[in-house]
């Protein structure tokens, strides 16, 4: 896949995992408060590049520990305050923030892979169109959830292997966002040079 082909302009939008892709993912714990919320690097700078592509721009994150009693709805909006007020800071912009507090075990259709947040998203902004929409996470049930609603999928790892086997399931990977994004700074993804060098395309 060639992101250039896709004519990505403001009718499109962009659904981002939280965890993994703008903060730093806590392996086996919560993100619980703003102190411990760290941005990876380069992410304000690919908000801001992003958010003047993209016409809307969404977060959808699975937040399990509310539902393990470690942490309040209102402790996630907080650092939700946070995370919004630092992009916009940097001249970024996230339209919306959405999140399922459910456990893995309830099978939410709010959880993810299920669609529930996207179809939310739908509902308050209208002009949503899936088929006009990249999802980009670091997990495969992001890409799972990408897929059911016939999304561009995009892959943050550092790692080839991890995507192995689910190669079907990934249109174009990144090592960070803020790869994805320099891809629309460049004037290579229009001429269509070869700008394969930092990032990988898949199929
Ligand atoms: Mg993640």
């Amino acid at each position: 896949m060639n992101l250039s082909n896709l004519k990505i302009d403001k009718s499109w939008a962009l659904f981002l995992d939280r965890d993994g892709v703008i903060n730093r993912r806590i392996v086996d714990g919560y993100v619980h408060t703003w102190k411990q919320f760290e941005f990876h690097t380069g992410v304000k700078d690919a908000m801001k590049i992003l958010s003047s592509v993209f016409g809307k721009v969404f977060v959808v994150s699975n937040q399990q520990g509310i539902g393990k009693g470690l942490m309040t709805e209102a402790e996630l909006q907080v650092i939700h305050q946070h995370m919004i007020a630092e992009i916009e800071q940097a001249g970024g912009r996230i339209d919306k923030v959405y999140h399922s507090p459910f456990l893995e075990i309830e099978k939410s259709i709010q959880r993810k892979p299920n669609i529930g947040m996207a179809l939310r998203a739908r509902k308050e902004f209208p002009g949503t169109n899936f088929k006009r929409s990249v999802m980009v996470g670091d997990s495969i049930s992001d890409m799972i959830f990408g897929k059911k609603l016939d999304m561009v999928t995009a892959f943050i790892s550092v790692d080839k292997i991890s995507i192995g086997k689910n190669h079907k399931l990934i249109d174009l990977a990144f090592p960070d966002l803020l790869s994805f994004a320099n891809l629309f700074t460049s004037k290579a993804m229009y001429s269509g040079e070869n700008y394969s060098d930092t990032k990988l395309l898949i199929r």
